[in-house]
């Protein structure tokens, strides 16, 4: 499986993470990912698999409800460039749009009911 690089906008969050060739997206109809809008990966990355480089304590972490999900997200530019996902506590889902090499819009994708979740 290829690994793939990837980062938030500014650069102060950098990650690389092992997974299947990235040939589709999903998009989840959730509180959250409703309003960023964002294309997510169709996998989840085990934390063995996922690196994570962060400069000067930029990375932030966002929990609503449960607590259980942790929605990070860069405080110098603010975006959000993964998730440790609710279904899976540790492992991770990547925003595609920040993982170089991938065309988001032009990248096929599926809906997830994450509201009924
Ligand atoms: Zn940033």
């Amino acid at each position: 499986m290829p690994r793939y690089q990837g980062r938030c906008h500014c650069g102060s969050i950098k990650f690389s993470f092992v997974a299947p060739a990235i040939k589709n997206g999903l998009r989840c109809n959730c509180s959250i990912c409703i309003k960023k809008g964002a294309m997510i990966g169709d996998f989840i990355v085990a934390p063995e698999e996922m690196k994570i480089e962060v400069a000067e304590n930029a990375l932030a972490t966002y929990q609503f409800a449960t607590h259980v999900g942790k929605h990070h997200f860069c405080k110098t530019c603010g975006i959000y460039p993964f998730h440790q996902t609710l279904r899976k506590p540790g492992h991770y889902r990547v925003n595609l749009g920040c993982v170089e090499g991938v065309d988001t819009l032009s990248l096929p994708h599926k809906l997830i009911d994450g509201a009924a979740l």
